[in-house]
């Protein structure tokens, strides 16, 4: 790969540009370099080139002097100054496009932020906030314009709920209110609208405002020590840190990262989403000077100043979702991944990339060293370290000797016969939620499912309420009075009687994270409830805000879905309930155990952090299966065997590698057909090349409709994911997306549905 980086020299040797573009095909073009542009043009620069009868822009990702073919057609032009990716960027998108079967320019378009592509040099930004009014307030206008403009008074309600300045876009977004829309509730004097050029984020501290560190317990500072010896290696590698929940590794961070930096090497920190990690954020500016924090795990919506910050070398440590990972950042020296087991480390559009393996991959080529921490580590990480190739390191204890928790499983089955009846809390939650609010502590509750009512259903003929373009049951939103699909998002209004046989045995069924706020409500009168979830925290900085409110002992439970599991540090909470086991476990997918042993250990983590301890309550109707009894013991090791057992047998990660194809389309007789034909082609390709390569399926997917395309699949399973390279690259003419269908292609697939 080293002949890429050559830049063009000014030799009697005539070269080409090699060139590749944003599109589904791992191909590169050949062009030829005009005499006025010798000299000029190096790799990871745009061109303008002629493509078909277009004039398009592709990335310049090399040179050669040996073209394709004879009749090379010329650069137009270069677009930019400098290169928008270096060396390094440009090898691991030359890897991602073949690791995970993509186009090498979509790669590179996924890595550089269209903020940086596009010539935009500065960024207006128009915030919206409520006008404070001492006539008529808000409530009234609002039961006033929902008839009228219901999109304003969505507008107006999230504006009330969040009760500070949300940015325009923002609030477009959510809302479903245009701007003109939200020119007219400024006219009518409800709102002000205010447009400002974007401030930078970067905090510049005096070091002597920075916050020390801590001193290292005897476990943690074992723990440093075999990490300080391994980062000074030429070659470090990677690090799994299986550290229980509480037990210190977020320090143990902080201080590899100064230990790196005395090194003149800098440090980017990983975590699954940055909006739920307000408390980790607060921690690392507190201790380090040049922080860049990136917020989206969009890349479109990074700053452009930040990425010249970063590329000019005015940062050290970067920190952010799986994308910061692509981070311009020079001379890195360590990677850190936190809760290394999160699914949002993979990206479900192209690329679709793990950033775990990023890491490991962009280490490698900086000689940098990778800590991954958690306190379920997956099972892929876990098997690397049984293997040797990473080095495990154990944080056995809490720091300040505290225990985890006791859990507490609840047989929903049993609680149902007993009482005669299903009640979302039962009676063994509740008397322990009693317990502990009427100590003054706190209490989380967790449920993985939003919205008030999962199914819409007659009881008279048994219809259930379904999205017209999907083929998923809707979700009753009591707030906003509304039915909505969660995966094409489309709403309607709630139906009166049943739209099949008219009756109006209208039965709202099944509970979201709504609905028990109503039942705690009702329960437990005299304490305030706060609820987090993608419907309430739509705005920015809600979590934060909602996160230092409950902190501050505003609130005394806190319900919520995943985003709630992870990382919080509350030494008032006493009390943890997971309301349902088994949304998860249900879920066809071979990860759906361990996914359920993680987010049981992790959400038992957010209790039992302070002196006064804590307690888990878990119900489900699976009470004996492995993945939560063994939790409930926390007991990691006795799962992974377990579990790594059926892996083995059934060829599934770590022992096998998975490829998922998808083809989806808006007819489904062609869905079927093209299935059909890639299915075929890849058996008679493994029959003839490969017998370690099995084909699964195809079959419809588990949902087997989304905004109107149907959706077929099958998997590809290999030992080695060699196997399964080969077969796509044997086959790219069948995986063609044509007009009437479109190809997926998931390396090592995290969704299954
Ligand atoms: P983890 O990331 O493993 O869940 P944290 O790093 O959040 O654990 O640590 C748990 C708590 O213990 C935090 O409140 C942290 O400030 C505190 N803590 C960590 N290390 C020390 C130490 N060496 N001395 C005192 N307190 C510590
Ligand atoms: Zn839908």
């Amino acid at each position: 790969m080293e002949h890429l980086i050559t830049p063009v020299s000014r030799s009697s040797q005539k070269l080409y540009a090699e060139v590749v573009i944003n599109i589904p095909l791992q191909k590169v073009f050949h062009y030829s370099i005009p005499p006025h542009l010798c000299g000029t043009l190096v790799t990871g620069m745009r061109v303008r080139i002629p493509f078909g009868n277009k004039i398009i822009a592709g990335f310049c990702v090399g040179f050669t002097d040996t073209p394709f073919t004879d009749k090379t057609k010329d650069v137009l032009s270069i677009i930019d100054s400098s290169p928008l990716i270096d060396d390094v960027m440009l090898k691991i998108t030359r890897w991602l496009s073949f690791h995970y079967y993509c186009g090498w320019g979509e790669a590179i378009s996924a890595v550089v932020p269209p903020v940086v592509r596009s010539k935009k040099k500065e960024r207006w930004n128009t915030f919206v906030r409520l006008k404070e009014r001492t006539t008529s307030p808000v409530q009234d206008v609002l039961i006033q314009i929902k008839v009228r403009a219901p999109k304003q008074a969505k507008a107006l309600e999230i504006l009330l709920d969040h009760s500070a300045e949300i940015n325009a876009k923002e609030l477009i977004r959510i809302s479903g209110c245009t701007m003109p829309g939200l020119r007219q509730l400024e006219k009518k004097g409800f709102v002000l609208i205010e447009s400002r050029l974007q401030d930078t984020a970067n905090t510049s501290r005096t070091i002597d405002q920075l916050q020390q560190h801590l001193t290292l317990t005897g476990d943690q500072q074992k723990a440093f020590d075999s990490i300080c010896k391994k980062l000074l290696e030429p070659k470090p590698g990677v690090i799994l840190l299986h550290g229980i929940t509480g037990s210190g590794k977020t320090e143990l961070y902080l201080q590899a990262i100064t230990k790196m930096l005395e090194q003149a090497r800098k440090a980017i920190y990983l975590v699954p989403e940055i909006s739920l990690t307000p408390q980790t954020i607060q921690r690392l500016k507190a201790r380090f000077c040049k922080v860049a924090v990136l917020h989206s795990s969009l890349l479109g919506t990074v700053h452009q100043s930040q990425w010249n910050d970063i590329r000019e070398g005015k940062v050290d440590i970067v920190i952010g979702a799986r994308s910061s990972i692509f981070a311009p950042l020079k001379n890195v020296g360590l990677i850190i991944i936190d809760e290394e087991h999160e699914n949002t480390y993979k990206q479900e559009n192209n690329p679709r990339y793990n950033a775990r393996d990023i890491a490991i991959l962009r280490a490698t080529y900086e000689n940098a060293m990778v800590i991954m921490g958690t306190a379920t580590p997956s099972l892929e990480s876990y098997q690397q370290a049984m293997n040797g190739n990473y080095e495990k390191i154990v944080l056995p204890r809490r720091i300040g000797e505290r225990k985890l928790p006791p859990v507490d499983i609840v047989d929903m089955g049993e609680e149902v016969r007993k009482r005669r009846g299903f009640n979302i809390i039962s009676q063994r939650l509740e008397y322990y939620m009693k317990q502990s609010l009427a100590r003054n502590e706190q209490v989380i509750l967790f449920l993985n499912r939003r919205g008030f009512a999962p199914y819409i259903h007659c009881k008279r003929c048994g219809f259930v309420l379904k999205c017209r373009r999907c083929d998923i049951p809707m979700t009753f939103h009591k707030k906003f009075n509304t039915v909505l699909c969660h995966y094409c998002h489309a709403e309607t209004h709630p139906p009166e009687s049943c739209p099949d046989c008219l009756a109006s045995n209208i039965n709202y069924r099944g509970f979201g994270t709504e609905k028990i706020e109503d039942e705690i409500r009702n329960k437990f009168p005299n304490y305030q409830i706060i609820r987090m979830d993608s419907d309430s925290m739509r705005v920015r900085d809600a979590h934060e805000k909602a996160l230092n409110a409950f902190e501050r002992g505003e609130f005394q439970i806190l319900l919520g879905t995943q985003m709630i599991a992870k990382g919080l540090d509350f030494p008032n909470v006493t009390l943890v309930g997971v309301i349902s086991a088994d949304t998860i476990l249900n879920l066809p997918d071979f990860r759906a155990s361990e996914r359920t042993f993680q987010l049981i250990s992790q959400v038992a983590g957010r209790t039992g952090r302070g002196t006064k301890g804590g307690r888990v309550v878990v119900q489900s109707y699976n009470p004996r299966h492995y993945s939560i009894t063994y939790a409930a013991a926390h007991d990691y090791e006795g799962f992974a065997r377990k579990e790594l057992e059926y892996r083995k047998q059934l060829g599934y990660p770590p022992f096998g590698n998975l490829t998922r194809i998808i083809i989806r389309g808006p007819q489904e007789a062609n869905v079927k057909e093209k299935s059909a034909i890639i299915g075929d082609r890849l058996k008679e390709f493994a029959k003839i090349n490969d017998n370690h390569l099995e084909i699964l399926g195809p079959s419809p997917a588990p949902v087997t409709r989304i905004n109107n395309l149907f959706r077929w699949h099958m998997l590809l399973k290999a030992q080695n994911l060699a196997s399964i390279h080969k077969a796509l690259q044997g086959n790219a003419d069948v995986l063609k997306p044509s007009k009437s269908v479109q190809i997926m292609v998931d390396v090592d697939p995290y969704m299954m549905l």
